[in-house]
């Protein structure tokens, strides 16, 4: 292997014992070299267009920041240094709060993910799956009674005592996974997806299925594949679109026979290296876009480095 994926590889460390630690988390967060990433209803503050880069505010502007969200989460730290990342959406516009008037250009990290730095991308990717689960926990989902920011935002706890649930961030798994026949791979295509693009197939895991078990479940499910071995895993990706773990698997077809399931997919068909090598990146084919699992496991395919 001689990458990891895009938004793996988070350059901080948790710290998870600091998450605990009350007098510390005072201090790192009226420390003015900590660091405070902004977000906004799943979009973060950048700066920059054609290459942006995440806005980090620190001194009294990021204490004055974190002092103004109930909702802030200690990503980690890096060289001492805490980095923190705060949720507005409290907002109906960030451009109400005085310290973000002059930096409202709030983007999707979906939209720009690949033209970010590697480092920024994840940092950013962990920040927005904190973020997300957070807006989706304000309230118990055993009780119905709100729940309140605990553990540095690692935590919410009900504040119905006869409850009392803690409730953790979630990661929802999906396997991913190219299924080669001969010299041939496997393609499919979703409606929803932009004009010409094709992709792996994938999948979430339901209850009570090992990984491999999703594999053929999917594979069977949307496109009649029937698996000659057993799926290789491969590497995997967080994904938090919104809250996603990609795990990346190689599948060999038992025969080329395809029956493709429309309910699922709009298309699906066995490509070559020379078709995909000679992609025309436009509306009538274009491979997956650079920062996903999918074109990492196409693209490992492509250059020989795999043989399932
Ligand atoms: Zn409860």
């Amino acid at each position: 292997m001689t990458h990891s994926n895009y938004y793996a590889d988070v350059p901080l460390e948790r710290d998870d014992f600091l998450r605990r630690d009350e007098s510390e988390l005072a201090r790192l967060r009226s420390d003015p070299l900590s660091r405070v990433l902004v977000l906004w209803r799943d979009k973060h503050q950048v700066a920059g267009d054609d290459q942006p880069t995440p806005i980090w505010h620190s001194g009294k502007a990021a204490q004055e920041l974190l002092s103004d969200s109930e909702n802030w989460i200690l990503l980690g730290t890096r060289d001492g240094l805490a980095h923190f990342a705060i949720d507005m959406s409290h907002l109906t516009n960030p451009s109400e709060h005085s310290l973000l008037a002059d930096h409202t250009n709030f983007m999707d990290l979906r939209s720009i993910g690949p033209l970010l730095a590697r480092a920024d991308s994840s940092v950013m990717a962990y920040a927005r799956g904190m973020v997300f689960w957070t807006r989706r926990n304000i309230f118990c989902g055993a009780c119905g009674e709100k729940t309140k920011h605990m553990s540095a935002g690692h935590m919410r706890k009900c504040t119905n005592i006869s409850c009392g649930l803690d409730h953790f961030p979630r990661t929802d798994p999906a396997v991913i996974v190219l299924v080669i026949h001969d010299d041939k791979c496997l393609l499919g295509r979703q409606k929803i997806w932009p004009k010409g693009m094709r992709s792996t197939l994938a999948g979430f895991l339901e209850p009570g299925e090992s990984l491999e078990e999703t594999v053929v479940r999917e594979l069977h499910e949307e496109a009649g594949v029937r698996l000659a071995t057993a799926p290789i895993y491969q590497h995997s990706q967080p994904w938090p679109f919104p809250c996603s773990l990609m795990v990346g698997f190689y599948a060999r077809a038992a025969t080329k026979t395809l029956i493709v399931n429309t309910d699922e997919l709009e298309t699906a068909d066995w490509f070559s290296r020379e078709e995909l090598l000679n992609s025309p990146e436009n509306e009538s084919f274009r491979l997956p876009r650079r920062d996903s699992i999918a074109r990492r496991l196409i693209d490992d395919w492509l250059s020989g480095g795999v043989s399932p």
